[in-house]
């Protein structure tokens, strides 16, 4: 899928003017490629009306080229709903700052509350973990466990207290962590699998008990169409200041990224990426633009390539074809024009769609050129222009001068054989194109 927004963004590209016909090709694409990113449908509809509306304005038909005005359009809008620059947390001007965590039942609140505590001490505050989950019993002891394992202590009911409130539990925390000098205070809650009043009035309860500096809604990346109702509930019962996506190591492209700051307006401000305390990052809207559009970097992408690959010069390379002169020197030239493109392997990873070529991103051996180039150093001016002359002993001496073996000369003098016959062929059609892109 989205090879064909690919594909769609180089159809515009060759085209002068956009038509309106081309920007609703393109944002039907758009829309399609959101939709597969698990955005929801009303997001969808939205962010594709405000693409369209810039897409068919003045700074398209202005700009010297539509397509890449169009993608950066759609990237800038991206970003922006996302909640362009990334925000962090704000601490009380009086200690202790409380942060309350909320969310469903299995979204990760308890796991981000030892992340949270763990990186909150290596930047040298001194947080206490509290464990306001009395729903599941031994939600306590999971605090208490990630606790220890951050280092950090932990705020909980006395055991054969009964049922316990945890309303109470974090008030008297908050109280605690005043006594005992604390300067943040981490508040654990409980989650049902689906949205419940219930659950909501205790967090709301528990949200007027402590008054919180920061509520962080934790929801789960791979919860797709479901996103907005959680969000929006959530927003409504409780209401909160920033969100922490979780589970993003998952195959989840991340259209709830979308879908929550869109319809809360609220910043998406961490990312939980796998189950140790460790797996923890602030949230950057640019690289969630990327992933889940997939678009790769497309712009660099094309401007680097016809850098490398200059156009006159692949056009003399083309007439050698043709005429029967290609020689080993214009075979390294082409090679070395490769690696001016940078790490080929960072290239690919920038293309879109790059999860089909990672196979062939694997078999690209950069020392592949080197090793290439070293050969070709090593033979005389002579030899690079006939390479007929190149018997077994000449071999040999190559492969010394070149620190190789005769085995990969010969493999070169192969792969130099059939690159002259297929480029041969090409050179008949037209150009030759850059490997593995297509005509840009
Ligand atoms: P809670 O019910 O909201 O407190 O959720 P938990 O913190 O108990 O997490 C539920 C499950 O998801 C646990 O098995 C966690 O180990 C797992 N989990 C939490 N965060 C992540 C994450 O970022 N990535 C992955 N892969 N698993 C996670
Ligand atoms: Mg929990």
């Amino acid at each position: 899928l989205s090879d064909r927004l690919t594909a769609t963004f180089r159809n515009l590209r060759t085209k002068g003017k956009l038509t309106p016909a081309d920007v609703d090709g393109t944002v039907r694409e758009i829309r399609r490629a959101l939709l597969d990113a698990d955005v929801a449908l009303e997001v969808v509809k939205q962010f594709t009306g405000t693409v369209r509306e810039r897409a068919l304005g003045d700074e398209v038909n202005k700009a010297l080229n539509p397509a890449q005005q169009v993608v950066q359009i759609v990237n800038e809008e991206l970003i922006g709903v996302l909640g362009g620059q990334q925000r962090r947390l704000e601490f009380a001007k009086q200690p202790p700052t409380v942060i309350m965590l909320a969310g469903l039942q299995g979204a990760g609140k308890t796991t981000l509350a030892g992340k949270l505590a763990k990186h909150l001490k290596k930047e040298g505050h001194t947080p206490l973990l509290v464990a306001s989950d009395l729903q599941r019993p031994n939600a306590v002891t999971q605090l208490q466990v990630v606790g220890e394992q951050a280092g950090v202590p932990v705020w909980a009911p006395e055991p054969g207290n009964g049922v316990g409130d945890p309303v109470r539990v974090a008030r008297d925390g908050v109280a605690e962590a005043k006594r005992k000098q604390f300067d943040t205070v981490i508040v654990d809650t409980a989650g049902r699998l689906g949205i419940d009043a219930e659950l909501m009035k205790q967090a709301s309860d528990i949200r007027k008990a402590v008054d919180p500096d920061e509520v962080l809604f934790v929801i789960d990346a791979m919860i797709g169409q479901d996103a907005v109702t959680t969000a929006r509930a959530f927003q409504e019962g409780v209401d909160f200041t920033g969100v922490v996506l979780s589970k993003l190591d998952g195959d989840a492209r991340g259209g709830a990224a979308l879908s929550v700051a869109s319809v809360t307006g609220r910043p998406i401000m961490f990312a939980s990426t796998g189950e140790n305390l460790d797996d923890f990052e602030p949230f950057y809207p640019d690289r969630m633009a990327s992933r889940i559009l997939d678009l790769g970097d497309i712009l660099s992408l094309i401007e680097q390539a016809q850098e490398a690959f200059d156009e006159e010069e692949a056009r003399k390379v083309a007439e050698k074809f043709a005429t029967d002169s290609f020689t080993l020197d214009d075979f390294l030239k082409q090679m070395q024009q490769l690696k001016n493109m940078g790490s080929i392997k960072g290239m690919l990873s920038m293309l879109p769609g790059a999860r089909g070529m990672r196979e062939q991103l694997d078999n690209f051996d950069e020392k592949e050129i080197t090793r290439t180039e070293a050969i070709i150093q090593s033979m005389t001016l002579q030899e690079r222009h006939q390479p007929k002359l190149l018997n077994g002993s000449r071999r040999l001496r190559i492969a010394k001068g070149s620190g190789t073996t005769v085995t990969e000369v010969n493999s070169l003098m192969q792969r130099f054989e059939q690159a002259s016959k297929m480029m041969k062929t090409v050179a008949k059609g037209g150009m030759p194109q850059v490997p593995g892109m297509g005509p840009v």
